[in-house]
């Protein structure tokens, strides 16, 4: 493709670029980088050529064809990636990438001097729910709470799939009673929530119990931090459920 086709391309419509604006410069060659569908995933341009040495449209074409591999690549790697780091259920990540990644917030929160938080969660009877509607249900009551987690949470919160009905929140730059402020807003969005049975029939109220634990005050390591915030969770099952506490220093000499 040279600058003709290109600009020809433009005026069809097939491009909706301005030859010397877009780029910043004037373009002499260009070549798309195509996709296995032929789809455009990008373009080399160049400009300033003073030299046309032979067979130029076929060695730029050549290097778009090995872009293109890259890109391709790069994508089909990321895929992966996220498909590994993901429960396959609700989307959330796993409880493993969740570990790799609350390693690097406890880090830069050291580094910055700056808070992180933790927000434990558990569906309260979840097992009554299972035993009352069936495990599709079930299913489908975790995959709409990640879904109000989502809507709920901020950008650059982070949230796992823990374990079966349990769910952790990482929140980076968020001091413990802000936490639990956004902790209540998740609690009270599920609490609102009209969850439905496989049908589409009402299945009435899912609550959860959670705990919120914070960094450096509650702990200083993953583990301490995971303890702290599963141990404030223990005692919102224990004293009514549908509830989020902070965890207390007290709690550890229990
Ligand atoms: P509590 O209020 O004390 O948390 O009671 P619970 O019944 O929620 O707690 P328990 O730990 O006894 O039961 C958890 C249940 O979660 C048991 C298990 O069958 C169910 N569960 C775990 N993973 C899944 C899943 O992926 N899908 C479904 N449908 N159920 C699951
Ligand atoms: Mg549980
Ligand atoms: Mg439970």
């Amino acid at each position: 493709m040279d600058q003709e086709d290109f600009v020809r391309e433009m005026r069809a419509g097939g491009a909706n670029l301005d030859a010397r604006g877009h780029f910043g410069f004037k373009v002499d060659l260009c070549a798309p980088m195509l996709g296995n569908n032929q789809e455009t995933q990008g373009v080399i341009s160049l400009g300033g050529i003073t030299r046309h040495p032979k067979f130029e449209k076929r060695l730029l074409s050549m290097m778009a064809d090995l872009g293109a591999m890259s890109l391709m690549n790069r994508r089909l790697m990321d895929e992966q990636r996220n498909k590994a780091n993901s429960d396959g259920l609700t989307g959330l990540i796993t409880k493993r990438y969740l570990q790799e990644l609350l390693g690097e917030e406890i880090h830069k929160s050291e580094v910055q001097n700056a808070p992180v938080s933790l927000f434990i969660f558990d569906l309260d009877h979840f097992k009554k729910l299972n035993d009352t509607y069936g495990h599709l249900t079930g299913d489908r009551v975790l995959k709409d709470t990640a879904e109000i987690v989502r809507k709920t949470i901020r950008v650059g919160d982070i949230s796992a799939r823990w374990g079966g009905e349990e769910f952790l929140l990482v929140l980076p730059g968020t001091p413990k009673e802000g936490a639990w402020r956004a902790a209540e807003k998740v609690r009270e969005a599920l609490a609102r929530h009209a969850f439905q049975d496989d049908d589409g029939k009402p299945i009435g109220k899912v609550t959860l119990s959670g705990g919120v634990a914070a960094f450096p005050g509650d702990g200083r390591t993953q583990s301490e931090l995971v303890g702290a915030a599963d141990e404030a969770l223990y005692h919102a099952k224990r004293s009514g459920r549908n509830q989020v506490l902070m965890a207390q220093p007290k709690y550890f000499s229990d």
